[in-house]
């Protein structure tokens, strides 16, 4: 995913096929004696595996019954504003196996089935955050369990965007972290993967799209059928339905978008395919056949998705200048750190997301220039220094890339810590092994755990054997202070931005009233310097000299929305009242937490609660539910 703090972030396979042959030999009958020895060895193994790590997050016990396929059988009601359906999977099981465990939340069960004949399911106490766990009998003997449900209208992972004058409705899903269970009952832990088909109906006239191969136009029945060859763990579970256009933008590269932003997104990500290659690169063979983008409406609440395969993005990436293209390298990135290599638990969610800015820059620098990617790394640690200062005061353990969430919301977990401290880690050791040795390193890596989970304590084992082996390179890394430490280490690399620094001393010149505003050199800054220069502004900039930049520039009407976000939360704080209704309107239409977050803080912090909590209310039935818990805490809000 992709977040908070730098300007764009948030959402494989060097594809070994071992695990997948491993389950799929010996269900058609024919495999030799050797071949299913292999095959209980890599059963074992994988048991052996699940037992390492226990997650706080889901009821599932893989080390007794473990899910390996779904079938999906489903029927979006955009009335009822739910998903009916039958999840049949195939399982395996332990030798000693009586039970298989499900996470559900807020799903109505009718009946459970195994091998085909109905059985007594119990559904648990409900717990916060993690919902019910669903317990069906079985026998080591068992192949099968088929539950039939209905998700409910409130469901968590899902928005049922409505239609608006001639906009058609639109539904998504958001999976990640553990929300999959609000719509699907299923094992949803990150450490356990299955391969999927589906068959779903849709109203007619939409299209309806998976984590999966994707149709590429839209069917006069309203029925479609998916299939997903690679396992995947329930995070990237997806689904979306909407009346949305198919546009190649290149052999393994397409977007997805409704038809009055089909052609600007075409425009957009014609960049696609080339990011794609610099990827491969980099660190192998791309996994998963395509790279396909879809548009969402602007209440997604984040930048983007990584469902494999089919990224789920904002609108608001779409400045009319490919400039906001690093948010497709982060979720391209993922292919390989998060979707190949999974954390094993949400407590390393920084080896998805830290890998992943690292991967990103790389690309980014390897597309665009260095220049260009030093740019958003200072961005980065802005973000990362402003980030660690706020949580330090509250709850010093969360700065420590390895997280501590049991009994909390996952989503907590979400911060710049395991992004961009993770990212900075990651960049150390790079400094310090020197590039070539790193690449090689982060090749194997990818190579030796793809379609495999990954947790904190294993990958220091791993880093400790192969790349830190030598006590120098271990002396001047500090595993143990950036993984169990807080804050950020001395020893974190610095980076630096030469024309940052000229928009810096620009702005002070500026502020010092010795430079006009007519002098800014606005033009000639690409969009990253324009962010630079408003998001420095000082909080006491008088209000006529905001009233100058803006009849300057004309910012309140630019295509790129985080120069946009950027004005709107100086002005907030500055009490810049001409820009009030561009804020208001902003906030009804967009949904993406990163920039609601900023904003509504920013009016909170300047005593501007009754303007907030009046937006919030008007805005807040078209928001997610990740988006709305952010803000119904931030804004203290009782409805
Ligand atoms: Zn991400």
């Amino acid at each position: 995913m992709n977040l908070l703090s730098a300007p764009m972030r948030w959402h494989t396979l060097v594809f070994t096929g071992a695990l997948l042959l491993a389950s799929c030999a010996g269900s058609d009958g024919t495999s030799t004696a050797s071949e299913s020895e292999n095959e209980t060895s890599a059963k074992a193994q994988r048991i052996a595996a699940m037992k390492q790590v226990t997650d706080q997050h889901s009821f599932a016990r893989p080390e007794e019954a473990r899910i390996t396929h779904l079938d999906w059988n489903a029927r979006v009601d955009f009335d009822a504003r739910t998903i009916s359906g039958t999840a049949t999977y195939d399982i395996e099981v332990a030798e000693d196996a009586q039970r298989i465990v499900f996470d559900t939340h807020e799903l109505a069960i009718k009946e459970v089935l195994v091998d085909g004949e109905p059985v007594e399911h119990t559904l648990g106490a409900a717990q916060p955050f993690i919902g019910q766990p669903l317990t069906v009998p079985i026998t080591p003997a068992t192949k099968k369990v088929a539950i039939k449900y209905t998700s409910s209208p409130g469901a968590d992972a899902l928005l049922w965007v409505e239609a608006q004058g001639d906009k058609p409705p639109f539904l998504f899903t958001q999976s990640q972290a553990i929300l999959a269970r609000t719509w699907i009952p299923v094992q949803d832990s990150p450490g356990i993967r299955f391969s999927y088909d589906a068959d779903v109906e849709v109203p007619k006239g939409m299209m309806a799209l998976m984590s999966a191969e994707n149709p590429t136009e839209t069917n006069a029945d309203g029925r479609y059928s998916f299939r997903m060859a690679q396992p995947i763990p329930a995070y990237l579970l997806a689904l979306a339905a909407g009346e949305v256009e198919f546009r190649s933008v290149g052999e393994r590269c397409a977007v997805y978008a409704v038809p009055e932003l089909i052609d600007k997104a075409a425009y957009e990500f014609a960049e696609m395919e080339q990011l794609l290659l610099a990827a491969e690169e980099l660190y192998g063979r791309y996994a998963w056949d395509r790279y396909d983008l879809l548009i969402l409406p602007a209440a997604f609440p984040f930048g983007g998705m990584e469902n494999p395969r089919l990224t789920f993005a904002t609108p608001t990436i779409i400045a009319g200048d490919r400039s906001l293209v690093a948010l497709v390298a982060h979720e391209l990135a993922h292919s390989w750190s998060g979707n190949l290599v999974t954390n094993s638990t949400w407590d390393d969610f920084w080896l998805n997301e830290g890998f992943t800015v690292y991967f990103e820059q790389r690309i980014m620098e390897a597309v665009y220039g260095r220049e260009t990617s030093e740019m958003l790394a200072t961005l980065s640690y802005q973000g990362l220094v402003d980030e660690v200062d706020a949580i330090s005061d509250l709850n010093p353990d969360d700065t420590h890339l390895k997280l501590h969430l049991a009994g909390r919301n996952p989503d907590d977990g979400m911060t710049a810590i395991a992004y961009d401290k993770g990212y900075f880690f990651l960049r150390l050791m790079e400094e310090t092994v020197g590039r070539e040795r790193f690449d090689e390193w982060l090749n194997g890596y990818f190579e030796a755990y793809a379609f495999k989970g990954m947790d904190t304590e294993r990958f220091v084992e791993y880093l400790n054997s192969t790349l830190l082996a030598d006590d120098a390179d271990k002396a001047a890394v500090r595993i143990e202070d950036w993984i169990y430490g807080p804050g950020l280490p001395s020893n974190c690399p610095s980076v630096s931005s030469p024309r940052f620094e000229r928009v810096d001393a620009t702005l002070a010149a500026w502020g010092a009233g010795d430079l006009s505003t007519a002098d800014l050199p606005w033009e000639e800054w690409i969009y990253q310097e324009r962010y630079r220069f408003l998001s420095n502004l000082a909080d006491d900039t008088p209000t006529e000299r905001m009233a100058e930049l803006d009849a300057a520039w004309g910012i309140g009407s630019t295509g790129n929305n985080e120069v946009l976000f950027a004005w709107m939360e100086q002005a907030i704080r500055s009490n810049y009242t001409p820009t009030y209704p561009r804020v208001e309107s902003f906030l009804i239409e967009v949904g993406r937490r990163k920039f609601l977050t900023p904003l509504y803080r920013a009016m909170k912090e300047t005593g501007q609660m009754e303007m907030a909590l009046d937006i919030y209310g008007k805005a807040r039935g078209g928001y997610h539910s990740v988006a709305t818990g952010t803000m119904d805490e931030l804004l203290d809000w009782k409805g």
